[in-house]
Formats: C-alpha cells, structure tokens, sequence
C-alpha cells in the first residue's frame, strides 16, 4: 500500500486560512453515573473548535548532557539526514533515515479509497511540523569534550559515519553544566571538568543566559530544553522547600538542597521555553509545576520509553486485553554503557525501578473481572552494569499468566536494544510534537476564549515510561492507547473524526455507506518541498494547506 504525503480535508467544518487551520470537531464521549446499583451511562458531546497555526518555527533544541550516548546519536542523527548521507557497511551500505521515530517514520490511515483500501500518509503530514533536519542544537554537559569524541566515545555509531560526521561535530562543544556530586552516582566525577561554578542562584543566571544566548545567536525562534543527562537521585519532597512555586524559587536563592535537573527546569520555565525530562528521577517537583502552570509553559516526563517498558505496554495490554491473567512479571536488563554505570549505584537505580514499576497498572485496574480490588501481579525488575555490551542493552523478560482450568502460559523474551539508537528518535519526537501543541489552540461552545493545552503535556506519554499528567488525569500507559490519543487529537486539529478501526462498510451485507468525493492523494512519499498548489477552498499553501513561508516569524512560547 503507498502512502501519501499531502491531503486536503473537504469539509465545511475545515477553513485553511493564510494563518492558521481551524477545524470545527464534535467531540463525543460518555459520562456514567452509579445510581441505585445500575451503571447509568450518557453519550454527551462537546463542539470544539482547534485553530493551529501554520508558520512551522525556526526551532532550537538544548540538550542537558549533550557530551553523552543520547545527546550526541541524536545530533549525529540529525547531521547524517541533513547531509544525506551514506556509509558501507559488513552487511552493505546503509543510508540516513528516522526509523523508530513515530512522526517521522510512522503512518496514519485516512480513510478507505474507492476501491475500499485504506490510504496512508506519514504522521508528519497530518498537520504542519518542524522538519527534524532543521532542528538546531547546543547544550550542557559536565563533560567538556566535543560533540565528535563524545559520538567516538559513545561507540553508538558505524565507524564509516563517524568518519564523516566528524569535521561536522568537532566544533560543536557542551556548554559548562551545574554538578551536585551527591545527585548522580560517584562513578561519574571524573568526567565533570566543565562545571558552572557559584551559588544555586547564580547557576540558575547562567543557565538562563545560555538559553538566550543560543537563541539570539542562532537566530531562533523558539527553543526547547530537554534532559538527557545522567539519572539522579530523587529529591525528596518537602513542604516549604519545593512543594510550591515561591518555595522552590526561594530555595534556589537561598542555596537550600535543589537537583540539577529541577535547577534546569525553573531555568527553562522562566525562559518560556518548554522543558522535557528523559530520565526517571523527580525533577519536576510540584513547585516547578506550579511555576509552569503559572507560566504557562509546557513540561513533559519522565524517563524515555524506548525498549522493555515500551514492550511490557504492549505484551501486559495484549495479555489482560485478551482476558490472561497476568500473575508474574520479572525483568533483567544488563548494559554496559555510562548510564549503565551510573545506575550501578542504588539510589539512581531506585529512580530506575520506581519509573519501570507503575507500567501495567492501569492496564490491571481496567480489567476487574481478573484482579480484585488490590490484587496486582508480581513485578520486578533488576540491572547490572556489563561493560562489554556497551550501548547494546539486554532486556530479558518473563511474563507468567494464568490460562482457563489451572492453566499457565509463559512468554519468555530477549530483547537486544541499541539504546542511543531507540532513544533518539524519541527524543525527536518529543520535541516535535511539543513544539506543534505550542501552535494549538481552542475553545468549546461552553468557553469561548481560546486556551491551550494543559502546561503538563500529558500527549507526549507515548514516549515516557512514566508519563505525568495533569493532576487526577487518569495514567495511561497501554502503548496503542497512548498512540491513538495524539493520532486523534492531531486528526481533531484537521477536523477528522477519531480513528475507530470498525471498518463496517467491509462488515455489511448490503454495503450503502454513503461516499464523500475522493481523497486527493497528491504525491508519493517523499514530497517535502514542491512548489505550493492552490487548495481546493482556495487558500494557497502546499496540498495540506501548509504555507511554504521559508522563514517564519512566530512567537516564542
Ligand atoms: P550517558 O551517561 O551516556 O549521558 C549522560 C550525559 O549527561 C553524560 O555525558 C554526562 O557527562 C552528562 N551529565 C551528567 N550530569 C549532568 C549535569 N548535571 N548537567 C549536564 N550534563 C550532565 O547516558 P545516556 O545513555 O545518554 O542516557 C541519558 C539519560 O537518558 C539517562 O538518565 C538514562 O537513564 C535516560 N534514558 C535513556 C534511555 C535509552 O538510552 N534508551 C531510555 C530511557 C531513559
């Protein structure tokens, strides 16, 4: 089946303005009330109306820990697709591409054609997106060696295209970073020789003046902050020192105990720029919470979810789906790189365990029929640090159900994850995607003014293993749950009804749904850049009424 890159949504509901796209969407949903023993349940329905703008920003990424395995693959990622390049391989040559990242190498159906077959186009096509080649990055790392030896010492990537990434990466350098020893393990001091030195408060200055400084001098116009560094510790959270915006802020002037990450977060926040946490440990505490909610600026987190978690939300969802009842779960990983290291000592492991632990719950909790009120399956989880596999994680799992009749299956899994390689193209998303929802806006009939989405970016829980949320928003962590809610939210944007996979018209023994005209299918894939057709309700711009303005001015959020 051959996807398409470009479609335009013929609907009264859909007006492609030379700004912003705005779409009119009937969200229908069910409320259910407990009345007298009886389940009562209400279909309701809300009208919303999304208005995204079109003008895709010049965007800039700022990776904390940029010098480690993570932070140099994604910019050596980004450099191979920029420069197109190619490198031979034992197995043959092998070319620059995104596999793994859900907007860039994933697909969504539109609909059926009129044959009955389902058309594709890539997800990145649904609405107007920074293309990944031209993100712009920098940094911070304790570590001070240039991005090329950090690739080298990452031993992430083919010899062939370190060679020539190399004259690429070599002058790009971390800038100094915040090191609070008794956050990370030991192990990691001796690569901190690049350090903001002076009080918690002056460090919070500097961090704040690198991020305006990369953004003037690069000339952008939004910049996004993310946290790749080392897992730390967790923080402990106490009334008074981090528990609400004025007491975290009051705690950094005062030099009282605040993490690094956290640190980097109330930089970012006080910046407007949008702040992601790749790593397990609680760097959002609810003072910086509160200071984005007050901001209004959007975090995400926690901790990437990139091999056996993203394979436990897909195995436990397919078991309990099917009506197995889970008894056992029990997970080894060993793995040989720096964060293998570091998680070596117990308390980053501890920020680890807690972040892999809560996977299944709401997958458990959805399926009363098998688990009493309390009842959970066993869950553990073990690493070790091996040095020899390098980035090259091992994930063993084994998953113990109980069959009808006094059954049990045992699925048994080796899982050999290329660890920088899974988490980049994460990490790609994540800002994608955050820097989109920057651009939406809505209101109901009910709420008039236009408001954003929650300043917890609660969309982004696809790619974290332990998603926040906004409070007592429910956790969802089943994987193809997680994907449907930004596939349809996207959808609602261009005012497409959810994808719901009936497919009825291939269910009827009379088929007589009616048909609207032909899905225009303009070009195959890849079609990023071709001259700018007039749409259909007159509006010009490409095929999916995106502008093609080459240098975009647009706020900074
Ligand atoms: P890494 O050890 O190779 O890189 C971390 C980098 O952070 C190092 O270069 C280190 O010098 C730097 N650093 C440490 N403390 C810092 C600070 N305060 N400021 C700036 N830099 C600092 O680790 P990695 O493999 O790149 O993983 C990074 C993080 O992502 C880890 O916390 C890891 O648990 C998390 N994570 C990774 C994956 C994955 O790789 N698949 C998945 C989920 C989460």
């Amino acid at each position: 089946m051959e996807a398409t890159a470009e479609f335009v949504v013929e609907s009264p509901d859909v007006v492609y303005g030379p700004d912003a796209i705005e779409a009119q969407y009937e969200y229908r949903t069910t409320c259910v009330s407990r009345e007298g023993g009886v389940l009562k349940v209400y279909p309701t329905s809300t009208r919303f109306t999304f208005r995204t703008v079109r003008q895709v920003p010049r965007l800039g990424v700022m990776l904390v820990g940029w010098g480690g395995n993570n932070g140099s693959t994604l910019t050596a990622a980004v450099l191979a697709n920029r420069l197109r390049l190619s490198w031979p391989t034992r197995t043959g040559r092998k070319e620059a591409n995104y596999y793994g990242s859900l907007t860039q190498a994933g697909t969504v159906s539109l609909g059926l054609d009129a044959e009955g077959q389902e058309v594709f186009v890539p997800f990145s096509a649904l609405l107007p997106m920074v293309a990944p080649d031209d993100l712009v990055f920098d940094g911070w790392d304790i570590s001070s060696v240039n991005l090329a030896e950090a690739m080298r010492r990452a031993q992430v990537l083919d010899w062939g295209l370190q060679e020539q990434l190399w004259p690429h990466m070599e002058s790009l350098r971390p800038r100094p970073s915040v090191y609070i020893p008794e956050f990370i393990a030991a192990n990691q001091s001796a690569r901190a020789d690049n350090l903001i030195l002076g009080t918690r408060a002056q460090q919070l200055e500097q961090i704040r003046r690198d991020i305006r400084d990369f953004r003037s001098s690069a000339g952008l116009d939004k910049v996004i902050v993310l946290w790749t560094a080392n897992t730390e510790r967790f923080c402990e959270v106490v009334p008074g020192l981090n528990d609400t915006a004025e007491n975290l802020l009051r705690t950094i002037q005062l030099g009282l105990e605040v993490s690094p990450s956290t640190l980097f977060a109330v930089a970012s926040i006080l910046e407007g720029c949008a702040f992601l946490n790749g790593s397990p440990q609680n760097t959002l505490v609810p003072g910086a919470l509160e200071l984005a909610r007050q901001r209004r600026v959007f975090v995400g987190g926690d901790d990437f979810k990139s091999g056996q978690t993203k394979v436990k939300s897909v195995l436990v969802d397919f078991l309990i789906g099917s009506g197995l009842k889970t008894m056992s779960i029990v997970s080894y990983n060993h793995l040989g790189n720096n964060d293998g290291q570091n998680l070596s000592a117990p308390p980053q492991f501890r920020s680890k365990e807690v972040s892999k632990s809560s996977v299944v719950d709401d997958m458990v909790q959805s399926n009363p029929v098998l688990y009493a009120p309390g009842e959970e399956p066993d869950h553990c989880v073990v690493i070790k640090y091996v040095p020899y596999v390098g980035d090259s994680k091992r994930a063993l799992d084994e998953y113990t159900s109980e069959l009808m009749l006094g059954g049990t299956n045992t699925l048994v899994l080796h899982n050999t994850c290329e660890d920088s390689l899974l988490a980049a193209p994460i990490m790609l998303d994540l800002v994608l995607l955050t820097e989109l929802c920057q651009r939406v806006s809505f209101c109901t009939d009910a709420d008039p003014e236009p408001q954003s989405f929650h300043s917890v970016l609660s969309l982004l829980s696809f790619l974290f293993k332990a998603p926040l949320v906004p409070p007592g928003s429910p956790v969802v962590n089943a994987l193809f749950r997680q994907r449907s809610c930004i596939e349809n939210i996207l959808r609602a944007c261009v005012g497409l009804p959810p994808q719901n996979h009936m497919l009825l018209e291939h269910k009827m023994e009379r088929p007589g749904l009616t048909r609207g005209g032909p899905v225009v299918a303009a070009c195959p894939v890849p079609c990023k850049k071709g001259p700018a057709p007039t749409a259909p309700n007159g509006c010009t711009g490409d095929a999916n009424g995106h502008s093609q303005v080459e240098a975009p001015q647009m706020p900074t959020t």
